[in-house]
C-alpha cells in the first residue's frame, strides 16, 4: 500500500475529502442544470471571498500564469505602460508577460526576502503615468508578503488600475477588493483554495471591466475575457468546454471557505504560521524572509549547521511530509514549507513531530519534543 504523505509544498496543497469527493463524481454535461447551478454558485462565492460586490468573476481552465496573462491583456492596451512591484520570482514573470505582448513595463524590484515599500511606489507614481500597477501578494519563492492594503490606499490618489496576484494568498490572507480599492484579483485553484491545479481564477472590479469594454480588441482568443463574459453570466452557454469536475471541486472549496468564515480562516492561517515558526525556531531553524514581511501562507527556512538539503528533504518525505527546495540564490540553503488551504491542527502537529523524527535520524542534536511543545502551545491557544 502506498504511504500517505502530507503535501506541504507551496502548492498544490492537501486536498480536503469533500473536495476530492466532488472531483470523483461522474462527469456531467457542461450545460446540464446540475453543472450550471454549481458554476453559478462558485462564481457568487468567489466574489464574496475577495469582497467584490459589483464586478465580474471568471473561472477558466488553466493555471495562475494564464490568470496573470488574462489580467494584463484585458486591462492594458498597446502604448500604455504598467508598473510591476516585484518582491521576487513572480513579479519578474509579470514583466516577462508584458514584454511578450510588447507592453511597456517599469519594475521596482525589492531585495529578496523583503517587499517594495509604499514610499517607493509613491515616488515612482509621481514621475510617470501607469495604466496599471501590478503587485504580488505573497511571493512563493521568497515567502515575502507585500503591504497590499497600503499600496491600494496610495493608488486611490491616481488614475490607474490595481492588479493583485493573489495566487499564494487569496482565501488565506485578507484581500478586500471593494473596501481597499483593488481592481483585479488573479489567482489559481491549487493554493489556499486547496483544489488540485487546473484553474485560472480572476475577479475584475467594475472599473477594470469598463476598461476592457473600452478596448477594441486584445491580442488573445482563449484569454479574451469578452469571450468568457457571456458564459460567466449564463454557464449554460458555450464558448470552450469547461473542466466540469475541477469546477465542481472548486465550488466545494468555496463552500468550505465560507462555512469556516473569512475572519476565522485568516486567523487560522496566521495561527498555524505562528505555531510552525515557533517550532522551527526552537529546533534551530531561522527564516530567509525579513521579519516584517513574513507571510501567513509559506515559510522559507534556513537549515541549521549540519543539516544538508537533499538528505533532509528525502528523510522528511520518508517520514510522511513533502516540502520544497529553495529557488535562486538560496537553493540548497533553505527549504520552503507551504502552510495554507484546508490544513488541520493535527496535520500541523504531525508535520512538526515528523520534523523532529527527521532531525533525529540525521543525527542533529536538539531537545526532544521541544518543537512539538512550542507548536502545541500556540495551536491550543487558537482553539480557545
Ligand atoms: N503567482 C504566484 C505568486 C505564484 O506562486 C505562482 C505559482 N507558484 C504563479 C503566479 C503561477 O501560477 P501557476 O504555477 O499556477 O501558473
Amino acid at each position: 500500500m502506498q504511504k500517505e504523505q502530507l503535501l506541504l509544498i507551496p502548492g498544490p496543497t492537501p486536498v480536503h475529502p469533500r473536495i476530492l469527493n466532488a472531483l470523483s463524481l461522474p462527469t456531467v454535461s457542461h450545460v446540464s442544470p446540475v453543472f450550471v447551478d454549481e458554476m453559478k454558485e462558485a462564481l457568487v462565492n468567489l466574489k464574496e471571498i475577495v469582497d467584490c460586490r459589483d464586478g465580474e468573476p471568471f473561472i477558466v481552465a488553466g493555471a495562475g500564469t494564464l490568470a496573470m496573462e488574462m489580467a494584463l491583456l484585458n486591462t492594458v492596451s498597446k502604448g500604455e505602460k504598467i508598473l510591476v512591484l516585484s518582491q521576487g520570482y513572480f513579479g519578474q514573470r509579470m514583466k516577462d508577460i508584458a514584454h511578450s505582448f510588447d507592453l511597456a513595463c517599469d519594475i521596482i524590484q525589492s531585495p529578496w526576502g523583503k517587499a517594495v515599500l509604499t514610499e517607493e511606489l509613491a515616488d515612482k507614481l509621481s514621475q510617470d503615468h501607469y495604466a496599471a500597477v501590478v503587485s504580488t501578494h505573497v511571493d512563493t519563492a521568497t515567502g515575502a508578503c507585500a503591504p497590499v492594503r497600503e499600496y491600494a490606499t496610495k493608488l486611490k490618489d491616481f488614475d490607474t488600475l490595481y492588479i493583485l496576484d493573489g495566487v499564494c494568498a487569496t482565501g488565506g490572507i485578507e484581500e478586500r477588493m471593494d473596501d481597499w480599492g483593488v481592481d483585479v484579483v488573479l489567482t489559481a485553484a491549487q493554493k489556499c483554495f486547496g483544489v488540485p491545479p487546473g484553474l485560472a481564477v480572476l475577479v475584475l472590479s467594475r472599473k477594470a471591466m469598463d476598461k476592457r469594454l473600452k478596448m477594441e480588441s486584445v491580442p488573445a482568443y482563449y484569454a479574451d475575457l469578452m469571450r468568457w463574459l457571456p458564459i460567466m453570466k449564463d454557464p449554460s452557454k458555450y464558448f470552450s468546454t469547461p473542466c466540469v469536475n475541477e469546477i465542481r471541486a472548486f465550488n466545494e472549496a468555496t463552500k468550505l471557505i465560507l462555512e469556516e468564515g473569512m475572519e476565522e480562516r485568516f486567523r487560522r492561517h496566521k495561527g498555524f504560521a505562528k505555531a510552525i515558526r515557533a517550532a522551527l525556531r526552537r529546533l534551530g531553524f531561522s527564516f530567509f524572509t525579513d521579519e516584517s514581511f513574513l507571510a501567513d501562507t509559506i515559510s522559507v527556512c534556513y537549515y541549521p549547521e549540519g543539516i544538508e538539503d537533499m538528505a533532509f528533504r528525502a528523510t522528511y518525505a520518508k517520514n510522511g511530509v513533502i516540502v520544497a527546495g529553495g529557488l535562486g540564490e538560496v537553493a540548497g540553503k533553505v527549504f520552503r514549507m507551504g502552510h495554507m488551504g484546508n490544513l488541520s491542527s493535527s496535520q500541523v502537529q504531525f508535520a512538526i513531530a515528523s520534523l523532529e523524527s527527521t532531525l533525529f535520524t540525521l543525527g542533529y542534536g536538539f531537545e526532544p519534543h521541544s518543537g512539538v511543545e512550542a507548536a502545541r502551545e500556540i495551536l491550543e491557544s487558537l482553539s480557545n
